[in-house]
């Protein structure tokens, strides 16, 4: 695609390297078909290739954001579909970080708009405030009917439960019945996922140390900064960038780090990014790099470096029927999708890809918060395309599609970790009690 940018604007790094991106896309539209929102509105804006054409108007006009360009940025799930389908390797990805960003800078929302978006930011990233928020809206939900509709929907998603945490909180999970440990991790303990289901980690942190795996929790890392990071609050997720990456290269350089583990995939997509993010930054681009090149995905990890223990452990001679959802972040962020099936068949049990597995469920971050019409009518879909393979449950690895799915459907779901912690010798998860 031809480019119009003068030097002047190519001084900026970030037109810079937006510049390249564009300079990639052929306009091809090949990317239309597999993505989401362009399938369900057909309006050719609500696509990868209008976005990307209205994202390269703005910048290169140096023109301030408008209502219509919002609105189809805003409608972007940021689930990457279009970056596995585009056979140019437009990185999509980095292009709608920099439009987002150029928007909140340009362009002033409505009132109800930016109070929401503050609230998100201000409340998802800390654990500490979304329990207690979470806890108030377990009291105002019978009044729900009393809210605006935006506010309304979020109650709804607001969890019915704050299960306990049963690990103590340390900073240091030894690994079991071994002097020394086979390798040592980081874990990343991550912001809402520790508040509504923190059996999650409980089965990673298990799962490892049973390996023969230490893992290392820092106490001052929670959120990986994406949340803020795609609300185009570039300001403020640089703040947990740039923290993140100081608190895990230190404990890299003191007591050594075999790996950074992500068991949510949408974290493990960012935390990749943050060598691209801190590109420019003489102190950081070398720290931020080698934080990105240690974080792996815990079902990656367990692929290449554990021998996991599945003959000795079998809990259950029933094999059951699992459907597997390919979180978007998973499957396009990270290009992971064969592992972790993989590893589910280690079990012993039948493991089946959901139909139209490459769209989205509507989850997205906020996304189903902010844009929750479109978010359940992407839910829909998910949960019919579920239904045709009738499983007895569901499993995926990213917290964000876990909630969302929940919402749509009475089949039980877990994160991937549990059943392979179950496997190999964990407790059997409490949400298939019933099975
Ligand atoms: S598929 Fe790739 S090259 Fe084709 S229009 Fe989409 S982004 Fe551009
Ligand atoms: S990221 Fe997803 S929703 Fe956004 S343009 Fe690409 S395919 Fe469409």
């Amino acid at each position: 695609m031809e480019t119009h940018f003068s030097k002047e604007q190519l001084k900026d790094k970030d037109n810079k390297s937006s510049e390249k991106i564009l300079r990639k896309c052929v306009h091809c539209g090949f990317c239309n078909a597999t993505c989401p929102t362009y399938n369900l509105l057909g309006d050719e804006l609500d696509g990868p290739r209008g976005r990307i054409y209205l994202i390269k108007d703005m910048l290169e006009k140096n023109k301030p954001a408008n209502e219509k360009i919002v609105k189809h940025i805003d409608r972007c799930l940021s689930c990457y579909s279009c970056m596995t389908t585009c056979p140019s390797g437009v990185n999509y990805m980095h292009l709608i970080d920099h439009g987002r960003n150029h928007i909140e800078k340009t362009f002033k929302r409505p009132f109800g708009d930016r109070l929401i978006r503050n609230f998100l930011s201000q409340i998802m990233p800390y654990p500490f405030r979304f329990r207690i928020i979470g806890i108030l809206a377990l009291f105002i939900k019978p009044f729900n009917f009393l809210f605006p509709k935006r506010i309304k929907e979020m109650i709804n998603l607001m969890p019915i439960s704050f299960p306990k945490k049963k690990l103590r909180k340390m900073k240091v999970y030894p690994a079991e019945k071994r002097k020394k440990p086979v390798a040592r991790v980081a874990l990343l303990a991550g912001c809402v996922q520790q508040v509504i289901s923190p059996q999650i980690n409980e089965a990673t942190i298990r799962l490892l140390n049973r390996h023969g795996v230490e893992v290392v929790v820092p106490k001052n890392i929670n959120c990986c900064g994406s949340l803020d990071h795609h609300l185009g609050k570039s300001d403020l997720a640089k703040l947990t960038f740039k923290k993140n990456v100081l608190i895990w290269y230190d404990e890299y350089l003191k007591n050594g780090l075999d790996a950074i583990i992500s068991n949510t995939s949408g974290c493990g997509t960012t935390i990749k990014d943050y060598g691209f993010i801190f590109r420019w930054d003489d102190d950081l681009k070398k720290k931020a790099k080698k934080i990105s090149e240690l974080t792996k995905d815990i079902t990656e990890y367990l692929n290449d470096n554990v021998k996991l223990n599945f003959d000795k452990n079998k809990p259950s001679n029933k094999e059951y029927k699992i459907a597997y959802h390919s979180a978007c972040s998973m499957q396009h962020g990270q290009k992971i999708h064969e592992i972790p099936i993989n590893l589910i068949k280690k079990t012993g049990n039948k493991v089946f890809d959901i139909p139209e597995g490459h769209l989205c469920c509507g989850s997205a971050g906020t996304y189903n918060l902010l844009q929750s019409d479109i978010a359940k009518k992407l839910l829909k879909n998910k949960i019919s395309n579920i239904n045709k393979i009738n499983p007895e449950f569901i499993t995926t690895g990213n917290i964000g599609c876990i909630t969302q799915i929940a919402t749509g459907t009475k089949i039980p779901i877990l994160h991937t970790i549990e059943i392979i912690d179950w496997y190999t010798g964990g407790p059997k998860p409490k949400v298939l009690n019933r099975l």
